[in-house]
């Protein structure tokens, strides 16, 4: 069994290090990777830029330390206009660290698009059946029980009811889970059936070597037999670069996250026209309601129940309409939400335990781009579109009114002025959300495209084995792939074809 090697104690630089397959990037797409290639006897290097945080000593249940050392950029990043704040994680195991950790498989009607509408033959329902089994069976998919629906999932699901919307309590890769409800910050007991828990692990157990602190900065040579990278060495905290060192190795597999794939690939001179375009950032919207009774939406499992009445899965269209699923964020989290200063603030906040929360999750069609600029630092340019405006204006009526449904005083949408519902007869008002830059802040928490799989070079980034257009034995396997949104949720998706590409790669 191999350790986890951290590159951050001063001085470590390792030499002459060697490997067939170099995966970059450890979370749901790099540490599924990683562990197959190693589990089939394949020497197998995975690098990670973020540290190693397991159990309750690390993952301190504090937002300050966490948002500083499990998201990238602290959880501050955003596109360009400052409207969709973007999350995603930067630590051993990625974005599953860090979700909720719903388990949303693609629809038969998205693997039906891809096929009609983006080439991707070879991508059936019934072919990647194999593969989405072995997702499940990785992430150990079971049905949230009964007895672990907290109050305010409950609120949401009576909301529906009382309308008479479909909805259901959603699957999840929580074994053995306490119900402390602070998943978005990590899991103390380690309940989570994540990358850091089930593929790094395995992949461990394999012979792979796993370094973390350590940050690919280069590919070079990415048109021969081997490829150099160039690798930059971090201090413990992550923030300040320490030393270099490069790793030779016969294939790279990227799996960075969308912005961070497109990053370094773009930083590497590589990639077409195509590679950054068509991103998605599945903007989704906050919405809170001022229950009479207490709700302590905190304790326990944060997202049970969705509210599926208003999805759409359509084999012409992909993803769309939208879904509502209740939340909750650590206090901090919900503080930034608040936009009221000073005493009208702290008077909201002192409510906190008769809130209830939830996100609306609205599918977009993939309109943004990852661009890089003269820094070396990614910008996400994205734009919302009418179309999509207007099905968010229907979709917070919807939500909106199941909450008033359910018996809330008030609907609060977190805006700029906030909008506050004091009943159904105020729905109107929603029709006057404008979602300009300033006025709103959105949540992306599923990035996917900049690295389209695809059949024709003009029209994608990568060809359908993963590999990147013009490059030999450089390939991507993470959410950059998808040519749309795969799931209202991407762990299971990534995961998924994570098999299925590394599947492709071993029988080659
Ligand atoms: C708050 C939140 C909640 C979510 N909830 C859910 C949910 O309930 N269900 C669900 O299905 N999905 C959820 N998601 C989405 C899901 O977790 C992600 O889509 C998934 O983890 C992405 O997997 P990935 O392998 O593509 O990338 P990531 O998991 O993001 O992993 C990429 C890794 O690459 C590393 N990296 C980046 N650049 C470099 C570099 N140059 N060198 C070395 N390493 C690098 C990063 O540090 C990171 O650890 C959520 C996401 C967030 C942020
Ligand atoms: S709710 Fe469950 S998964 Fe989330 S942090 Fe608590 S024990 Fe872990």
């Amino acid at each position: 069994m191999s350790e986890v090697l951290d590159c951050s104690a001063i001085g470590f630089v390792p030499h002459d290090l060697k490997c067939d397959f170099l995966v970059i990037g450890s979370g749901c797409g790099g540490g599924t990777a990683a562990r197959v290639l190693a589990e089939a006897g394949k020497d197998v290097i995975l690098l990670e830029e973020g540290g190693d945080f397991v159990g309750p000593d690390r993952l301190t249940q504090r937002d300050t330390p966490m948002y500083d050392q499990l998201y990238v950029d602290r959880g501050g990043r955003t596109n360009k206009d400052r409207t969709v704040n973007i999350l995603s994680g930067r630590v051993l195991g990625g974005g599953g660290v860090i979700n909720a950790c719903d388990v949303v498989p693609i629809h038969d009607a998205t693997w039906a698009y891809w096929q009609k509408h983006h080439g991707w033959s070879d991508f059936s329902a019934s072919a990647m059946q194999p593969y989405v089994a072995r997702a499940l069976a990785d992430l150990s998919a079971n049905r949230i029980e009964e007895k672990q629906i907290n109050r305010n999932n409950q609120i949401l699901r009576e909301g529906a009811q009382a309308l008479g919307w479909r909805g259901e309590v959603m699957l999840h890769n929580r074994v053995k889970c306490q119900g402390l409800g602070s998943c978005l910050i990590g899991c103390p007991a380690s309940a989570k059936r994540n990358p850091r828990m089930v593929s790094i692990p395995k992949a461990l157990a394999a012979g792979a070597r796993v370094l973390i602190r350590a940050r690919a900065l280069q590919i070079r040579d990415a048109t021969t037999d081997r490829k150099r990278v160039e690798v930059q060495t971090m201090d413990s905290k992550g923030y300040h670069p320490v030393n270099r060192f490069a790793i030779d190795a016969q294939t790279v597999i990227v799996a960075a996250n969308p912005v961070g794939t497109v990053a370094l690939l773009r930083n590497s001179g590589i990639g077409n026209r195509t590679l950054g375009q068509h991103v998605s950032l599945q903007p989704q919207v906050p919405i809170v309601a001022l229950m009479p009774d207490r709700v302590n939406a905190y304790d326990g499992i944060p997202q049970a129940y969705a509210l599926t009445e208003f999805e759409q899965h359509d084999p012409d269209v992909g993803l769309s309409g939208f879904r509502v699923e209740s939340i909750f964020g650590t206090p901090g989290v919900l503080g930034s939400l608040v936009s009221a200063p000073g005493a009208t603030g702290k008077a909201l906040m002192a409510q906190l335990d008769h809130v209830a929360a939830a996100l609306i999750l609205i599918p977009d069609q993939p309109v943004g781009q990852i661009n890089v600029r003269h820094d070396g630092r990614p910008e996400v340019d994205y734009t919302l579109t009418a179309e999509w405006k207007a099905r968010a204006r229907q979709a917070i009526r919807a939500a909106a009114r199941a909450y008033f449904a359910a018996g809330a005083k008030s609907v609060v949408i977190p805006a700029a002025p906030p909008l506050l519902l004091q009943s159904v007869d105020q729905l109107a008002q929603i029709d006057t959300m404008t979602f300009d830059p300033a006025t709103i802040s959105l949540i992306s928490a599923h990035q996917q495209g900049g690295a389209r799989l695809g059949t024709e070079e003009s029209t994608s980034a990568c060809d359908l084995r993963g590999q990147v257009w013009g490059t030999r034995n450089v390939f991507v396997c993470d959410g950059s792939v998808f040519p749309s949104s795969s799931s209202s949720h991407t762990m299971t998706p990534i995961i998924t074809m994570a098999h299925a590409l590394t599947d492709r790669l071993l029988m080659r």
